[in-house]
């Protein structure tokens, strides 16, 4: 039996590391949604009880590391099955990107063993159970848009944003998550305005949710990675009306009512930069 998820890549609209808990993560209230650049998931069950990741990427690990080996792993652990999978990945998500590409692989992994192993099990437990693989896995599982508060495992529906273009500009490095956390001082971060977020979306104020999108890593991965500011700057003088560093980078985003005016930025930016994608929200 073959079974295929789609797995939506996200970008963060905001992203707060509010203080450090004592297992030494940190509480982060980050509102994420969902875009219409996706990994695709095939899933084929197996006769044998073993877990087989085939795909075709230098950067990304086909063994245990791997977070969609990870996914159907747990659950075999968790519900004791003796079943086997072999989960191909059709990678189309650049990787170590902060576009949640390992994360929505996972949630999809996570979203079709359910299916098809009929294992009935809510959203909220495969949240819970997701949880335990990264911090974005709880809320790739129901995508759209949502705040993820605590270390992400609290989601919370949100509107999504009024219907608009995305230009995804990714210079060509790979930045890891966890050496970014490593930079964080909570005295001198800049916090976003999450609230404002909250009401633009409520609104559906495209104009208020551009300019009031942000991002607390960004300054720790800019000054890592100066590129990263380069294309922000190349991307607002294109004419982008909201633009952000997604996640903990290095991805910039620009946000954009209208098509044509998207396919200017798409056309200025690939002069730019090596990794360009134009796309829409998914909402
Ligand atoms: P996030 O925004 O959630 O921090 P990211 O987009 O920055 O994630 P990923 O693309 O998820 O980063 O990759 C981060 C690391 O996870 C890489 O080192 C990669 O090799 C590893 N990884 C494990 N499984 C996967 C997968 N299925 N897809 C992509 N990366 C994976």
């Amino acid at each position: 039996m073959t079974h295929f998820e789609k797995a939506p890549a996200k970008i963060n609209l905001s992203l707060d590391v509010l203080s450090k808990r004592t297992d030494g993560e940190y509480n982060v209230e980050m509102i994420m949604t969902s875009i219409d650049l996706a990994d695709r998931i095939e899933l084929t069950t197996l006769e044998e009880d073993r877990i087989i990741v085939s795909l075709w990427s230098r950067y990304v690990p086909n063994d245990e590391r791997n977070l969609a080996y990870k996914a159907a792993s747990i659950l075999k652990e968790k519900y004791n099955l003796n079943k086997g999978i072999h989960i191909k990945i059709d990678k189309c998500i650049p990787v170590s990107a902060g576009l949640g590409g390992g994360s929505t692989d996972a949630a999809a992994v996570l979203r079709g063993l359910n299916k098809i192993w009929d294992l009935n099990i809510s959203m909220e437990e495969l949240a819970v159970i997701g949880a335990e693989i990264d911090s974005d896995v709880p809320y790739c599982i129901y995508s759209s848009t949502a705040i993820a508060k605590g270390r992400g495992e609290i989601i919370e529906p949100l509107p999504s944003p009024p219907s608009s273009w995305v230009v995804l500009a990714k210079p060509n490095i790979g930045v890891s998550t966890k050496a970014i956390f490593k930079q964080v001082d909570l005295d001198s971060l800049s916090h976003p305005n999450t609230e404002e977020v909250i009401d633009a979306l409520h609104e559906q104020d495209f104009e208020k949710l551009c300019s009031n999108i942000g991002n607390s890593l960004e300054d720790i991965t800019t000054s890592l990675h100066p590129e990263v500011n380069r294309i922000k700057e190349k991307m607002t003088l294109s004419g982008a009306e909201g633009v952000l560093m997604s996640g903990s980078g290095p991805t910039v985003y620009g946000l954009v009512k209208q098509e044509s005016k998207a396919q200017r930025i798409y056309n200025s930016m690939k002069g730019f930069c090596s990794d360009v994608h134009i796309v829409r929200i998914l909402g």
